[in-house]
């Protein structure tokens, strides 16, 4: 039997500001959209996060025994600068800056992405569909909602009519803004504007002669607006309704608010069940942006190169950073934070090696049975992974006080708990055991110095049958011995 059957969950679902009890569309089965990143340029840890939460979501729900389609989306074109209707295509105007195709920019960020998700060991989404894949899909959609009566053409442009939606539907509900407000807090439209009034988004904008990236339609050559694309794509491959949309918390407004507007002006239906925010990763206390420069990078983290990081970090032991905090509550980054984190985790692997060499007796002295629900339902409870944390971390505690000989466990509970531990772990917070490659590292690196030292001993004694003894042996080995005027280094072919 699946194990979803005994297990109630429970998710924040934004649209209602509540925690509702989760139960998808068509039993057994989730569909579950999430919006990918716009490849224009690296990805920061901060874009990592919403990612690793919506993994780990992912992950939680395979455990249970779901069958899921998870839709993520790679965005290759219509996002322009500042998220708003006018100005230049974000990766077009990369194109520019470095003299590349703007597909050349496509592929060089997609491929930074791919390779940076894998490093922090996320499992790939069953469908990665791109805009500009899906090109003839979003023409579709803006000639159903133009036939309802929800758009206008204007110069070449479509445009989705906010007001008149709003007569008949609720414009704002995902982000909780009122349309009045928004009406009262903007400008009013120049002679030159093409909308009807300034809360209006594009759905198809004309093409500049200059503009590189451009299709023909029935309304001229142009390119689809940003939240277009990921109306076409969960529609195309989760149906008109869907279990779950997710995405960070900064997509709320306009983003998910318009793409909810469109599904409804078009298919006539709410199109998402349950949407998920992720809260932000923050660095000095401001949301980490691509835009600001207010960033760190992946690459920096596991190299250590970067001033406010008083070493490398393995990728494992920030994920378990991330995993520290709820998915929807802000994070703040930090070395101290990481220091602390990276602790807890070499902790956490220590505690799952001793484990195996337990010796066991006629009992136990840990309920695990008991334990291992608490962890269930810290997960059960909007996937609460901090809290999940702590009861591993209660299983530590027991580890060692079965290892001092101050508590005892029965095989039976040995296996049981072993299985769970890697179950939560490995399988659902999507650690890795990481310590074991630090610590060889650590050993080369003290062996080498020794080998190096008894070889400029040897050299010393005017012993040159030892000294290249070591060094030819070494080289046989694939490790190369330079000597400069600092001293002896190596390198490993
Ligand atoms: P973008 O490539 O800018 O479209 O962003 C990709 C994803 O990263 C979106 O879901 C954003 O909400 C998310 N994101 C951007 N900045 C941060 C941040 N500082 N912390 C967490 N998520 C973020
Ligand atoms: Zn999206």
């Amino acid at each position: 039997m699946q194990l979803y059957k005994n297990q109630t969950l429970k998710v924040h679902n934004s649209l209602s500001g509540k925690k509702e009890v989760f139960q998808p569309i068509n039993e057994g089965h989730i569909g579950m959209y999430v919006c990918g990143p716009t490849v224009y340029s690296n990805v920061h840890l901060g874009n990592c996060r919403t990612f690793m939460s919506f993994d780990m979501i992912f992950r939680y729900f395979k455990h249970l025994g779901f069958k899921v389609r998870y839709v993520r989306n790679i965005t290759d074109a219509g996002h322009l600068e500042n998220d708003a209707d006018d100005g230049e295509d974000k990766i077009a105007k990369k194109a520019k800056l470095e003299q590349i195709e703007p597909m050349e920019v496509v592929q060089r960020y997609t491929v930074d992405f791919h390779n940076t998700l894998q490093k922090f060991n996320f499992l790939p989404p069953s469908i990665e569909p791109t805009a500009t894949g899906h090109i003839i899909e979003q023409i579709e959609i803006i000639k159903e909602i133009l036939e309802k009566g929800y758009a206008y053409e204007a110069n070449g442009s479509v445009y989705f009519d906010v007001l008149k939606f709003n007569e008949s539907n609720e414009y704002g509900k995902l982000s909780g803004r009122k349309l009045e407000d928004m009406i009262a807090n903007t400008r009013e439209l120049t002679a030159q504007d093409e909308k009807r009034n300034p809360q209006d988004f594009a759905l198809w904008k004309k093409a500049e002669p200059q503009h590189i990236m451009r299709w023909p339609s029935p309304w001229g050559d142009g390119f689809p607006g940003w939240h277009l694309e990921c109306t076409a794509m969960s529609t195309k491959y989760l149906g008109e309704t869907f279990d779950i949309h997710g995405g960070g918390m900064d997509l709320k407004f306009p983003h998910h608010e318009c793409e909810i507007a469109q599904a409804e002006a078009s298919k006539g239906k709410s199109p998402v069940k349950y949407w998920l925010h992720a809260n932000m990763l923050t660095l000095n206390g401001k949301k980490m942006s691509k835009s600001t420069g207010n960033n760190i990078y992946p690459s920096e983290i596991f190299t250590g190169e970067n001033d406010i990081l008083s070493k490398a970090y393995a990728p494992s032991a920030v994920r378990f950073f991330m995993m520290q905090a709820h998915y929807t509550s802000i994070l703040d980054l930090s070395d101290d934070a990481l220091l602390a984190s990276e602790k807890g985790y070499n902790r956490l692997m220590d505690g799952m090696e001793n484990l195996k060499n337990l010796s066991t007796g006629t009992k136990s002295d840990f309920d695990i049975n008991t334990w291992r629900q608490k962890c269930y339902d810290a997960m059960n409870d909007d996937f609460n992974t901090p809290i999940l944390i702590a009861h591993l971390f209660d299983a530590v505690k027991h580890i060692n006080l079965i290892k001092e000989g101050n508590e005892s466990i029965s095989e039976e509970d040995k296996t049981l708990l072993l299985n769970t531990l890697n179950t939560f772990v490995y399988d659902v917070i999507g650690l890795e055991n990481q310590s074991t490659v630090k610590d060889d590292s650590n050993a080369l690196n003290g062996v080498m110095d020794l080998l190096i030292e008894l070889r400029n001993q040897a050299r010393a004694n005017k012993d040159f049958a030892t000294s290249d003894q070591i060094r030819d042996k070494l080289t046989a080995l694939g490790i190369q011995l330079k000597d400069g005027k600092d001293g002896t280094s190596f390198s490993i072919n």
